[in-house]
């Protein structure tokens, strides 16, 4: 089948990628942070991104994961062009397979896994790599298996030479196949692993970039080999390196596969979140973003180092903040509870509390500052005093000025000694949104009653 040329390529380019997780658990921060890079750089490029559900393994493979997958990645706001499944593509396997048996790149095996177990104690004695000796190509050895009547599983025979490509992130690898075990691709039962199915699809979905973690990058060498023996150019790889968390081990394995559900349970804002993986690991700032396209428009593999990204919650707690404190009003109104009692000042009262965000389920509560009722702590007189000084509305921010000057004339209080008793007495609270523009949105009624010391 003719392939799509990679972007960065001669000619005509069409840039495809595809995010391909199994449907075994829960989305983490890693497999998300894949999910988005593949992503990005694909609207980078003007390209389309394909969501491959990798189900072949049925025993570990769950409906309802597949279908939490979906939520997660919508959530965060990753939309695909396309997506299929594997469990709905094994005919496509088995014509690749057949054309591996055909042209002599796969061999069966019997060693049961006991036997192999075996193989590598006896090699790792001799501090040998555990690499699989290929006794089933032995005529007689095979024939002696085949006479016991075990079934076979496949391997691919890989070409024990260098395979080498120059990846968008780790540059020039080389990788010598003799190192490794010549791959199953099909088991004792028939079912296909990964190996196999992955390639078939990549070729047949034209991708033109794989991008996925660095732990694929052994996989990477004898799936090359798989592509050209298939009769298929290779894409473009680009393997990027993740741990959780600048801790040890344990915390590291640990933050690193917190779900991305637990992060949305956790009120996070899925823009933080993107931005944050986006970022982390490359050589831009980790600031806030206000869309995805952003993020899309500044992706480069050229950014993204070597060493692994690492994930720190208290980063994303920040960028959390930050995100809240430029987002538009648009982008949030609605999933903001205030809606229906603020007609027409939702836009001014959410850019007054906004700054003071580290969550958006915190604006219930500072809306409350302006709706009320807020519970006035009166200190002294000063609240009473400054009362009488109100003047009419209509209020705009410069009314606080014009009245705390007054105030300040009247009783010859200043700075803490004027400010803090009046956002006391106005919003029950040591802290909080600017006065000055908080005043006009509570408005006179409520902030006479306030200062007068009833709940309002
Ligand atoms: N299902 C594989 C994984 O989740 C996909 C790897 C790939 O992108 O090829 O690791």
């Amino acid at each position: 089948m003719a392939r799509a040329r990679a972007a960065g390529e001669s000619g005509m380019t069409t840039t495809r990628v595809r995010f391909a997780p199994s449907p075994t658990g829960l989305l983490h921060v890693g497999n998300a942070r894949t999910a988005l890079l593949n992503w990005l750089f694909a609207k980078k490029h003007g390209g389309q991104f394909l969501l491959r559900i990798d189900d072949t393994d049925a025993a570990r493979s769950t409906k309802e994961f597949e279908t939490a997958i979906y939520r997660d990645l919508e959530w965060l706001g990753l939309s695909w062009d396309a997506s299929d499944r594997q469990a709905g593509r094994l005919a496509k396997y088995s014509a690749a397979f057949y054309r591996l048996q055909a042209s002599g790149h796969v061999y069966p095996c019997y060693e049961t896994e006991a036997e192999l177990e075996r193989q590598r104690s006896l090699l790792a004695a001799r501090k040998l790599p555990p690499i699989y000796n290929r006794a089933a190509l032995d005529p007689a050895t095979r024939q002696k298996w085949e006479a016991e009547g075990r079934d076979p599983h496949w391997r691919f025979k890989l070409s024990r030479s260098k395979v080498r490509w120059t990846d968008l992130v780790r540059g020039t690898v080389e990788i010598d196949t003799a190192t490794m075990s010549d791959p199953v691709l099909v088991r004792a039962d028939g079912a296909f692993l990964y190996t196999l199915p992955s390639v078939a699809d990549d070729i047949d979905m034209a991708i033109s970039h794989v991008v996925r973690g660095e732990d694929h990058v052994t996989n990477t060498a004898a799936q090359i080999e798989i592509f050209r023996a298939l009769g298929a150019e290779p894409p473009g790889f680009a393997h990027c390196s993740w741990r959780g968390g600048a801790g040890g081990e344990a915390l590291s394995k640990r933050l690193g596969s917190l779900s991305l559900a637990q992060l949305r349970d956790d009120g996070l804002e899925p823009l933080a979140v993107a931005a944050y993986l986006a970022k982390i690991g490359t050589s831009d700032a980790v600031e806030p973003r206000q869309t995805l396209g952003e993020l899309a428009g500044e992706f480069d593999f050229g950014k993204i180092g070597r060493a692994p990204a690492h994930f720190v919650p208290e980063e994303l707690d920040l960028l959390n903040a930050k995100t809240l404190h430029i987002l538009p009003y648009a982008a949030v109104k609605d999933r903001l509870r205030f809606h229906d009692e603020v007609i027409g000042q939702g836009e001014e009262i959410w850019n007054v509390l906004r700054p003071n965000l580290t969550r958006l389920s915190d604006a219930g509560d500072l809306l409350k500052l302006i709706t009320g009722p807020v519970t006035p702590l009166i200190e002294g007189d000063l609240a009473a005093r400054a009362a009488a000084l109100l003047p009419p509305e209509p209020w705009d921010e410069a009314s606080w000025g014009a009245w705390t000057k007054a105030v300040s004339a009247q009783t010859g209080a200043k700075g803490k000694a004027l400010f803090h008793p009046l956002r006391l007495a106005l919003t029950g609270a040591e802290h909080g949104p600017e006065l000055k523009k908080l005043l006009p949105l509570i408005g006179r009624a409520r902030t006479l009653a306030r200062l007068e010391g009833k709940s309002a």
